[in-house]
């Protein structure tokens, strides 16, 4: 973002470490108040500047007078019966996106969009069913941490970040980067680069940028192993073919720690699931190396597809279990409340007026 300070009001919540140096030595400051102010923020829970008392009077009374550090505000919570937590998080202007908690024994992670909406056109996603709105600015991406954090108290740490909410982060490539980096910097939440993953459809080129910009986990969202039927499910698939897709992976799985790719394969009866689709994953990702997420389907209203029986998805991960790559089968965690992948939004909308009546907070609730 421009440097306007002068004229507007500037979010805070909008820089990561790089760009709050930046910003600091643009108006005479010490590159490292950065630091200082990164910490009060994310670490001390701190958002009134005249707390913020290692920062010099005037740098205090420049701040109140230009700056802000306004997260967005969670409007809804529900919680499912197995602990798993769903937030509707009010944009500016009014948009609402959803994010994710799922307790695990040794963990929890949460699944964070990228974007309102989103333009790619996967045909089982019913995030793609609403359209594209807009990109998430970076206050927006991580204030989804910060709100979520805050709420979940010290307690329940958020261990692990996946960005799988609504959206294809790979096509808000600048704010999606600078809030992976904020998420793994030592003076805000310190997480570690294997536990912060992008999931991206398979935008070859940003894919590469990545490769090159940032260090985090990658998973693929494949649901094919051939490209007749990959551009049906997922149309970016058209551009991007296979062969440029997995010559993509291949490089990006190059780099240090990275060692894998994690390959997400919605389960569609009749679809993508039979035991010769299985072995021609196999022979697909011969040379990359994987791991596979087997995801049941989730249906929505209109989905018109299927998810594919307990039988066949295990016999699925057999084949490629054989094979010698590790696979799972994702559990379908809250259920209950609709949170479970690709349930973003979609149908939700729909109900959400009534939830929003049931179950409003005040906002100091929320905090
Ligand atoms: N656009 C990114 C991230 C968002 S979707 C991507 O495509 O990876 C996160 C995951 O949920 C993707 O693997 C996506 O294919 C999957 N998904 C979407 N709709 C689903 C549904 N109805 N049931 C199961 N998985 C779904």
């Amino acid at each position: 973002m421009t440097v306007s300070a002068k004229t507007e009001t500037v979010n805070l919540l909008n820089f990561d470490r790089k760009g709050l140096a930046a910003f600091f030595v643009e108006m005479g400051e010490k590159p490292f108040r950065a630091t200082q102010l990164l910490k009060w923020i994310y670490q001390e829970d701190v958002t009134d500047f005249d707390q913020m008392t290692n920062l010099s009077k005037s740098l205090r009374a420049y701040l109140k007078e230009h700056c802000c550090i306004t997260p967005p505000e969670i409007l809804i919570e529900q919680i499912a019966s197995d602990g798993t937590r769903k937030w509707a998080i009010e944009m500016s202007c009014g948009n609402r996106v959803e994010s994710v908690f799922i307790p695990e024994e040794n963990r929890g992670t949460l699944c964070v969009s990228s974007q309102i909406g989103c333009a790619l056109a996967c045909t089982f996603c019913s995030t793609a069913k609403q359209g594209f709105n807009r990109n998430l600015s970076v206050a927006e991406i991580i204030g989804q941490l910060y709100v979520a954090q805050k709420r979940l108290g010290e307690e329940k740490r958020i261990t692990n970040v996946v960005m799988m909410g609504m959206g294809e982060p790979l096509l808000n490539f600048d704010n999606v980067v600078a809030a992976m980096n904020l998420m793994m910097d030592d003076f805000t939440y310190g997480l570690s680069k294997r536990r912060v993953t992008i999931s991206t459809s398979g935008v070859v080129p940003a894919m590469n940028r990545l490769n090159k910009e940032c260090d985090v986990s990658l998973a693929v969202s494949l649901h094919a192993a051939n490209d007749e039927l990959r551009n049906i499910l997922v149309p970016i698939n058209e551009k991007y073919p296979l062969n440029e897709l997995m010559d993509a992976c291949r490089e990006y799985a190059k780099l240090g720690p990275r060692k894998y790719i994690t390959f997400e394969y919605v389960m569609l009866k009749g679809i993508n699931d039979s035991t010769q689709d299985a072995f021609a994953l196999v022979k697909l990702l011969k040379n990359v190396p994987s791991k596979i997420n087997l995801i049941p389907f989730n249906p929505f209203p209109n989905s018109n597809y299927n998810c594919s029986s307990k039988q066949t998805m295990s016999r699925f991960k057999d084949v490629l279990y054989k094979a010698g790559i590790i696979t799972t089968i994702r559990k379908t965690r809250g259920e209950d409340i609709d949170a479970a992948c690709g349930q973003l939004v979609g149908k939700v909308k729909d109900k959400s007026r009534r939830h929003l009546k049931l179950q409003k907070m005040d906002s100091s609730n929320a905090a």
